[in-house]
């Protein structure tokens, strides 16, 4: 199950990796913002999309950011959030959900915020970069669930919200999300990292395996022995140590493996 996948056959590599998924105790998916870009949620590399070319994501979702200008931030944000709210799950966030409800040992990890594997009913997703709906306030940490976004956000980047203040202390709430040099959520790492150490297969979808911790984690389950597989049009970092390379996107990928693979 480790031979690197040395053929430039795609139907050969895709017969390899259905293969293994078929055979998979335990599967591991690790999605990226490359997964939710077919339901058109920008990445934030590799992408042409407006949004990324008029921002750099770097210089809104830090601390830094945050503190120079909530307002702005505040707003972006919420703009995301209606994105996300009116995107759709696509077909291959459905073949992730038919195959956990035939095999329970599917688990996800994933560096998205949306809430998109959510929405297909898939369980047990670990958020790793947090919730993009799971606000937090920047001074008490008191949770703030719910919003109503649609009026607050013209479906324009360039809008300016003063951020709510927080019932409890008056400070400012903030997204739900790891910003750049935040921590990850204790628990989801440790949880991931174990998932990572157990599964026989790993499945790398859309992502560009830039970010740590979070890249680590195809690199420890193929330490550990697991067959990676990647599912991303593009070479990445991680190409270099996947078994199989599906050229394909997200949806084209995970349709085709798992859904003959039941
Ligand atoms: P990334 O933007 O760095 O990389 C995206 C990867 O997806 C690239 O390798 C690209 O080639 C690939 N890709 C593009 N379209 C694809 C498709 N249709 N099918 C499969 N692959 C495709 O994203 P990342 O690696 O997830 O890491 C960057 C950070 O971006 C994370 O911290 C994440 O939290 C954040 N982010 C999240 C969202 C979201 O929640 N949907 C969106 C943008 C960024
Ligand atoms: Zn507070």
């Amino acid at each position: 199950m480790t031979v690197q996948d040395a053929s430039p056959d795609p139907s050969a590599a895709l017969q390899r990796a259905t293969q293994y998924v078929r055979e998979a105790r335990n599967l591991l998916v690790l999605s990226g913002a490359g997964m939710s870009a077919e339901s058109g949620i920008a990445t934030f590399r590799g992408s042409q999309d407006s949004l990324w070319s008029q921002f750099d994501p770097a210089q809104l979702a830090t601390v830094a950011a945050w503190r120079a200008d909530p307002a702005l931030v505040w707003g972006w944000y919420l703009s995301r959030m209606d994105k996300v709210r009116r995107a759709e799950p696509h077909a291959g966030y459905h073949a992730l959900a038919a195959f956990q409800q035939r095999s329970p040992n599917l688990r996800i990890v994933t560096q998205n915020v949306d809430d998109l594997h959510e929405r297909v009913g898939l369980c047990d997703v670990i958020h790793l970069h947090g919730d993009l709906f799971a606000h937090r306030c920047s001074d008490c940490s008191y949770p703030y669930e719910q919003f109503e976004i649609a009026d607050q956000v013209a479906g324009s980047a360039n809008v300016r919200v003063e951020p709510l203040r927080c019932t409890q202390c008056g400070g400012q709430v903030r997204p739900g999300v790891v910003w750049f040099g935040e921590s990850l959520p204790k628990d989801a790492l440790a949880e991931a990292e174990t998932l990572a150490r157990a599964c026989d297969v790993a499945l790398v979808v859309g992502t560009s395996g830039m970010v740590y911790p979070a890249a680590a984690l195809p690199e420890i389950a193929k330490r550990s022995g697991a067959t990676v597989i990647e599912i991303n049009p593009d070479q990445t970092p991680l190409s270099a140590l996947a078994d199989v390379h599906l050229r394909m996107t997200a949806s084209e990928g995970l349709l085709a493996c798992l859904g003959s693979a039941g």
